[in-house]
């Protein structure tokens, strides 16, 4: 089992570091485990009762993100997909750093009112209240290959509705990757019977 522990104390509020014995995930314990040792648990952020899972630490360790970025085209294959989709805002930089790697071009989704041309919407229900996400109508050609990245998958809602606005933009969703997937949120079922590709499970 997954267990926290303080590494720090910023503004009052306590900053944990998630340490995983059996770190899970799609990519092996290796994967897993880098994750894990680079991801921060922030309570009550941005509002309380809310776990942050802050992956900050892993984008500013060069070698460590580098090798993220290998484990998901790897995973994937790298002619697998023609386009990466990255959901606002952190799932911006995986998306561009797997498209570089690659060589195809990325994609964004973003919040509503954004983008500034003609758009596809669509809403989802949060906690309090509903989000809606956007992509251009003309992000893809017809039959594009789409990988879609985020940084943490938790409901699943924002994923649903991202791969929604990929299909109704006319691109085939090739693959759905996470750094990190909250399992006891159901995120995972509710994309079913798409599949998920988390490096870490918690
Ligand atoms: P959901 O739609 O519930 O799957 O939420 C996923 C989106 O919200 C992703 O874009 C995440 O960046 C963000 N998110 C949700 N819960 C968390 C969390 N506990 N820590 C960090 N990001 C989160």
């Amino acid at each position: 089992m997954p267990d926290a522990v303080v590494v720090g104390r910023e503004t009052g509020t306590a900053v944990t570091e998630t340490h995983s014995t059996e770190a899970r995930g799609d990519s092996g314990p290796e994967a897993a485990r880098l994750v894990a040792s680079r991801v921060l648990d922030v309570p009550d952020f941005p509002k309380p009762g809310i776990a942050f899972k802050d992956l900050m630490p892993l984008f500013a360790d060069g070698q460590a993100f580098r090798q993220v970025i290998d484990e998901i085209v790897a995973y994937h294959g790298r002619a697998s997909f023609d386009a990466v989709v990255g959901i606002e805002a952190r799932g911006f930089v995986v998306a561009a750093a797997i498209a570089y790697a690659t060589g195809v071009g990325v994609v964004p989704v973003r919040k509503a009112g954004k983008l500034p041309r003609a758009a596809y919407s669509a809403s989802y229900a949060l906690e309090y209240g509903e989000a809606t996400l956007e992509v251009h109508q003309d992000a893809f050609t017809a039959g594009h290959r789409v990988l879609v990245v985020d940084d943490v998958l938790a409901t699943g809602g924002t994923a649903a509705a991202t791969l929604d606005l990929v299909e109704r933009a006319g691109g085939t969703v090739a693959g759905f990757t996470v750094l990190l997937e909250l399992s006891f949120l159901g995120g995972r079922q509710r994309l079913a019977p798409r599949p998920v590709h988390a490096l870490l499970t918690v």
